[in-house]
């Protein structure tokens, strides 16, 4: 048995809500709740004898995520991909490095850690040894990931990572022990990825938008694939400027709550 405590650090789309072009949308800007900033998650694993935090993805808004959730130690990031809301946060790890005085390990395809070593590039060109008293970029340390492929983190945590179509390109969704999945930004699910997806105690599910989209599931069709998951709970993240905290809520049926940023969910399992 393993404590779990996730938090959701953010669960807005790309932009957050509000967003420069479309403030609140259909948000009720007097409820807190849709204040949403980029998607990102915390996962707490505590045991008998270990703790293991794993951060999913590093949103541009990781900074202020961190500072209000006193995040100050992450053993390991799972990237999802590589879309700007889901890694731009990356130069800031350098102060979580400051503090653990080593390297954070990541987890990501191919694409993704290509797409990260392009854009970070500053990060991975320097061969001198590292001084961990002397920290001035992120030190990372990347594992590529195949489909479908478990691997083992931490004491014995076991991560599987499944493919995920988001319009043109690939995400990756991770399930942990087979308990609880992060399925963040897709628009099709395979039959073999839905399969993995089946029975978890836990989902943690992106819900952008309410209409037909080009890389995201619409709410609707989320709710009719849920019903063939059947997962004891939902958790609806990357939430656009449509879908208003309370409106949602009324309509969705009782397992499936929308997140907030914040928002702590405690699981032993
Ligand atoms: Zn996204
Ligand atoms: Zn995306």
């Amino acid at each position: 048995m393993k404590n779990y405590k996730i938090t959701i650090l953010g669960c807005g789309g790309s932009t957050g809500v509000p967003s420069i072009e479309y403030g609140w949308g259909n948000c009720n800007k007097q409820n807190a709740k849709n204040m949403r900033s980029r998607s990102s998650i915390f996962l707490e694993i505590v045991d008998d004898s270990s703790n293991y935090n794993i951060l999913f993805d590093c949103s541009p808004d990781f900074r202020s995520q961190a500072l209000q959730n006193q995040i100050k130690h992450i053993d390991s990031i799972l990237f999802t991909h590589a879309h700007a809301d889901h890694i731009y946060g990356i130069d800031d790890l350098r102060s979580i490095n400051r503090l653990i005085k080593n390297h954070i390990n990541c987890y990501a395809n191919n694409d993704t850690k290509n797409a990260i070593y392009q854009a970070f590039s500053y990060i991975f060109l320097s061969k001198k040894p590292v001084d961990f008293n002397n920290i001035s970029k992120p030190l990372l340390k990347f594992h590529e990931i195949n489909y479908y492929k478990d691997f083992i983190i931490g004491n014995n945590i076991k991560i599987t990572p499944t493919l995920q179509n988001h319009g043109k390109v690939e995400t990756v969704g991770y399930i942990i022990n087979n308990k609880i999945g992060y399925a963040t930004d897709f628009s099709y699910l395979s039959e073999q990825t839905i399969e993995l997806y089946k029975n978890l105690d836990l989902l943690i599910v992106s819900a952008f938008t309410l209409k037909p989209h080009i890389a995201h599931m619409p709410l609707n069709e989320l709710i009719n694939l849920l019903e063939i998951l059947k997962p004891k709970h939902v958790i609806l993240t990357h939430m656009g400027t449509a879908i208003d905290y309370n409106e949602v809520q009324s309509i969705l049926p009782n397992y499936i709550e929308p997140g907030y940023d914040g928002m702590i969910y405690k699981l032993r399992a």
